[in-house]
């Protein structure tokens, strides 16, 4: 399934230090009320929790890894789930010595610096997040 977009509102700004990484960028985005969009960041955190998938158990691993890295690379989406703006995204963060570390951000990342972009998406029928029983994930459904 796919939807046709247009181009809405570009929003730029940085987080401050000691922010959750995802929850800052949740909350931004459902303050502007961002029914759809995509965003990016790069920057640093003192400490990072990313999650795997487990595809044959259905459920999120988490790591944590408590160690300064960089966010070499945030890429993310924002879509409605249960009628609010919903963050999704993966990160790659770096350590020292250029080695990565990268799986989809959780709770738990705190922000030393942040550069983030947001880019709004418009369209007449939302995308909206549901559970989908083949995956066990809330992926974007047919019918909204
Ligand atoms: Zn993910």
């Amino acid at each position: 399934m796919e939807r046709l977009f247009t181009r809405g509102r570009t929003i730029m700004g940085r987080l401050q230090k000691g922010d959750d990484l995802l929850s800052s960028l949740q909350r931004i985005c459902s303050g502007l009320e961002i029914a759809q969009g995509e965003l990016s960041a790069i920057g640093a955190v003192t400490c990072a929790r990313i999650g795997y998938y487990d595809q044959a158990e259905r459920k999120y691993a988490f790591l944590h890894l408590s160690r300064h890295l960089e966010i070499l690379s945030l890429m993310g989406n924002v879509s409605l789930k249960d009628g609010v703006a919903f963050v999704h995204a993966h990160v790659v963060l770096g350590d020292e010595s250029g080695r990565a570390f990268g799986g989809h951000l959780a709770e738990g990342t705190e922000v030393f610096a942040c550069e983030f972009t947001v880019r709004e998406f418009l369209t007449e029928t939302p995308l909206r997040r549901s559970m989908d029983e083949e995956t066990g994930l809330f992926l974007w459904g047919e019918d909204g």
